[in-house]
């Protein structure tokens, strides 16, 4: 883990044509490779995060962290049971492949929480991460990867990831974090349910649907206090970036323990 810290340009910037291939060591793989760079997506806004593809894994940049950062800070075991807030994603399957106690889950609603729904890529578990059907202690590790953004009530979440943690246990949380001190609302949802705009809305990628999916807040520091609040007794941002592992960018991981 100590390359972890090791010094990097947070966020490299190439004026003219960014590289097709970057070298370096893939954490999922354990195997030098050369990331595959989208240099459509760097050209338009500089996204490290969301390309860097191995070529052996497919993962990109946030997703071979995610579970680097998972393993080093959780160090799970065979009976560990984790949760993801996911279900049908590369990176579900990449932690459910290594893990026996793992589930995970995707949200559409209406439909019935807790049960299986039909996705176009099989049946997946159906969970509101304001209202989880899990017990308390359900978990020694809750994994969120960039979903509070889009949920309007997050500290609702926080309060349930906080539930179903058993004592002992850590979320890790990662959504778009700015730097500022505190956390930006672009949308909120009414008391009726209905969305209303604060500012210019946008959309992330979503993958139950084309249309992508509105993002709600942008995160400040003042989210660590949102994890005291929420019941979390050790609160930190972890911040990381390293050339060697491909984790270019501003890589960011908010870390809430549960005390025994
Ligand atoms: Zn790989």
């Amino acid at each position: 883990m100590q390359a972890f810290y090791e010094s990097a340009d947070l966020n490299p910037s190439f004026s003219e044509q960014p590289p097709e291939v970057v070298e370096g060591f893939c954490y999922v793989c354990q195997q030098e490779v050369g990331f595959i760079i989208n240099t459509e997506m760097i050209r338009c806004d500089n996204n490290w995060r969301e390309t860097m593809n191995c070529p052996k894994c497919g993962l990109i940049n946030r997703w071979r962290s995610s579970v680097h950062v998972f393993e080093a800070l959780v160090q799970p075991t065979a009976q560990d049971r984790i949760y993801l807030t996911e279900a049908i994603t590369p990176l579900y399957k990449e932690i459910a492949s290594r893990l026996p106690g793992c589930t995970g889950s995707e949200y559409v609603e209406g439909k019935p929480l807790g049960a299986k729904i039909r996705l176009p890529s099989g049946l997946t578990r159906n969970e509101d991460v304001t209202r989880l059907t899990f017990p308390d202690g359900s978990f020694e590790a809750v994994l969120s990867f960039d979903v509070l953004e889009h949920v309007p009530d997050f500290k609702q979440a926080l309060r349930e990831f906080y539930r179903v943690l058993a004592p002992g246990g850590q979320a890790l949380i990662s959504v778009p974090f700015t730097f500022q001190d505190q956390t930006v609302t672009r949308a909120e949802m009414d008391s009726e349910g209905k969305v209303q705009h604060l500012m210019e809305p946008v959309y992330h990628g979503d993958p139950l649907s084309d249309d992508g999916v509105l993002c709600y807040h942008e995160f400040g520091l003042d989210f660590l206090k949102d994890l005291r609040d929420a019941g979390f007794q050790d609160a930190f941002l972890l911040c990381f970036a390293s050339r060697r592992w491909g984790y270019y960018d501003a890589n960011m991981m908010f870390v809430g323990r549960k005390h025994f």
